[in-house]
């Protein structure tokens, strides 16, 4: 089994810009070469054969196509390497083979229909920057992005002056030609249209027949508090318009949050260091910390030792569209002094003879950290 998924173009052995039917008949004739009834007890043909199979299932479905185009085999889940793929393409067999023997007479008669079927816009993916504090509080944007757009000169026809297109001549429409090989009723992707079925003689000036022209459009997007880093957000039905009177797709934003000059974040908490002064530890004060609200005031206990983390409660971020908030963290860093005036270092020389510690080797404390890490996770 291959530990990292092969590209789907690559095991149909196709270019990316391959058109429906180029991909269709790739799979095809992979598909009757690794299938299992012509290879029993071959496990490594049966392997090839559910890779084809699945890499059809993807690229053969525009919508698929599109986000795996996108994203990889993220965007259409598929990511483990050999798994969570079922044999649910196979209902399409009758599809593949039955055209392929010549059988599609049978199985319903005239296909040429299915050309114009109405299908949903593509999905559009935008990544969005946002301040640290945006993030936490939400904020409000205004997102700008490109996006195809109904041509409107031609209604989409791709047309010049609102005429349909008209039905190709070199297979009346079917986009298909046939011809009898042996048994077989062949169908190859016509060559003057190139499989649409159509042709437009006059093409719209504004689209150059394409029926779509790239717009730049302009959404009001809120972010609630408590999004982060990654956090996808779905617009629904601003992304690409339909094809043939088709649904439009959704837009997704996906979150980037910019890294703060001092906190950090995990979840909903909030951590960050700040240093004290080893006179300040030993006997204890209160210092101004900062908060995502301002500063407020903290309490250092006498004792504290540097690394102490003490912590703010309901200080942290918001949970996203729930109640409550996460914890602000604040770790204590020890400062030891480097420059000392004549004066100070008198006072600690004197302050070091009436001290007792006794300096006797302890066990590293990594450990036991390291510890509490895992147990923690
Ligand atoms: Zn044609
Ligand atoms: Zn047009």
């Amino acid at each position: 089994m291959p530990s990292v998924k092969r590209d789907y173009y690559e095991v149909l052995g196709v270019q990316r810009g391959a058109t429906e039917q180029e991909i269709k008949s790739a799979y095809r004739k992979l598909a009757l070469q690794y299938h299992p009834d012509r290879n029993p007890n071959n496990p490594d043909a049966e392997e090839k054969f559910k890779e084809c199979s699945e890499a059809y299932a993807i690229l053969a479905d525009s919508e698929k196509r599109e986000l795996y185009n996108r994203f990889g085999h993220a965007g259409v889940g598929s990511t483990a390497a050999g798994g969570g793929f079922d044999a649910s393409v196979f209902h399409d067999f009758s599809d593949i083979f039955g055209e392929f023997f010549g059988f599609g007479d049978l199985f319903g008669g005239d296909r040429s229909g299915r050309r114009t079927r109405a299908q949903r816009g593509a999905d559009l993916r935008e990544d969005i920057t946002i301040e640290f504090e945006e993030a936490a509080f939400g904020t409000e944007k205004k997102i700008t992005y490109r996006k195809h757009e109904l041509c409107e000169k031609c209604n989409g026809s791709g047309s010049a002056h609102g005429k349909a297109p008209a039905a190709c001549r070199g297979c009346g429409g079917r986009g298909q030609v046939r011809y009898q090989q042996g048994f077989f009723s062949i169908a190859r992707t016509c060559p003057t249209c190139h499989g649409a079925g159509s042709v437009i003689n006059d093409p719209c000036a504004s689209c150059r027949g394409e029926g779509r022209v790239i717009q730049q459009k302009t959404i009001d997007a809120k972010f609630p508090a408590g999004v982060e880093d990654g956090t996808r957000i779905r617009f629904t039905g601003v992304g690409e318009a339909g094809v043939h009177s088709g649904p439009p797709g959704d837009l997704y934003l996906v979150l980037r949050v910019k890294p703060h000059a001092f906190f950090e974040r995990q979840g909903n908490d909030i951590y960050c260091v700040v240093p004290i002064s080893f006179t300040q530890a030993a006997v204890g004060t209160e210092i101004q910390v900062p908060t995502l609200e301002g500063e407020q005031t903290l309490k250092i206990p006498e004792g504290t030792q540097s690394g102490t983390i003490l912590k703010l409660r309901g200080k942290g971020v918001p949970v996203l569209n729930g109640h409550g908030k996460g914890n602000l963290f604040v770790e204590i860093r020890v400062h030891t002094p480097t420059k000392l005036t004549k004066r100070q270092r008198e006072l600690l020389q004197e302050l070091q003879g009436i001290s007792q510690v006794e300096n006797k080797p302890q066990r590293s404390s990594i450990l036991d950290k390291m510890k509490d890490m895992f147990t923690q996770a």
